[in-house]
């Protein structure tokens, strides 16, 4: 299977974020083989979302979560409030949450937690910055985000876990990761949350990337074993571009059916 994600960041308001998933659902009329689609409006059209896009294939996200579970935490948004409007994927640690606002791993990892006792799929998003690639350290940079996020989660049987990988100097630049790079820290990956969640099953985990995809190269991605999906910033708001990735992640499915 394959997952598109649309992080639709900051830059629509609910008129537009109807639009958009209306789009998104047109899109995907008449194909044989779907990929899992989430869209991730920002916070204050997620109710009015939910009934566009309810019943269909596409499924709600969110692109962000409080670290504390209820209280005095004036302006931050809990996972039980999520999964109650309806949320079922949430995305963790974005390289913006982490950078701008100063998101530490600890509470990466609270986030995490939080996003799977609520019942919804956390998007760990990791990736190193482009200095930390030009020394050769990537791999253990990732790595250790990845011990940091993780060391608390507990997976049940029915709980799934997506990782995005999102190299820091490919998000919004316009210069995507090659797609040999994303495949090598894609098996890194996979073997490290192997190692670090014991028992987790194939079906319970995927391997998205992220960074200046578009639909132009979108498919180079896709057919990659390795890529089990796509987190797609800045082409998600541009309704020709998402469609072109979808029909891309369609044409990957219906060739290997
Ligand atoms: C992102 O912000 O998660 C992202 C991948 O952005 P873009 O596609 O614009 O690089």
């Amino acid at each position: 299977m394959k997952t598109i994600i649309g992080n639709w960041k900051m830059n629509v308001g609910t008129r537009e974020s109807l639009a958009l998933a209306r789009g998104t659902l047109l899109a995907l009329r008449g194909r044989k083989k779907l990929p899992d689609v989430v869209v991730c409006p920002p916070f204050v059209a997620l109710g009015e979302v939910r009934k566009v896009v309810a019943r269909s294939h596409v499924a709600l996200g969110a692109q962000n979560v409080a670290a504390e579970e209820q209280g005095a935490f004036t302006g931050e948004v809990s996972a039980r409030m999520l999964a109650e409007v309806g949320v079922s994927y949430v995305l963790v640690g974005h390289s913006e949450r982490r950078q701008l606002f100063g998101e530490s791993d600890e509470m990466v990892s609270k986030k995490v937690s939080r996003v799977l006792s609520a019942g919804m799929v956390p998007v760990l998003c990791v990736g190193e910055d482009g200095t930390t690639r030009g020394q050769g350290n990537e791999m253990d940079f990732v790595a250790s985000q990845l011990r940091s996020a993780l060391h608390e989660a507990h997976l049940r049987q029915k709980d799934r876990l997506l990782v995005a990988y999102e190299p820091r100097w490919a998000i919004g630049t316009g210069t995507p990761a090659s797609p040999a790079d994303a495949v090598a820290m894609h098996a890194w990956i996979r073997s490290l949350v192997g190692d670090l969640l014991p028992g987790i099953k194939s079906s319970q985990f995927a391997v998205l990337y992220g960074g200046s995809v578009d639909g132009s190269n979108a498919y180079a991605f896709l057919r990659e074993d390795e890529v089990d999906g796509l987190l797609v910033g800045g082409a998600s708001v541009k309704l020709s571009e998402f469609t072109k990735i979808l029909e891309a992640a369609a044409e990957v499915l219906e060739m290997r059916s």
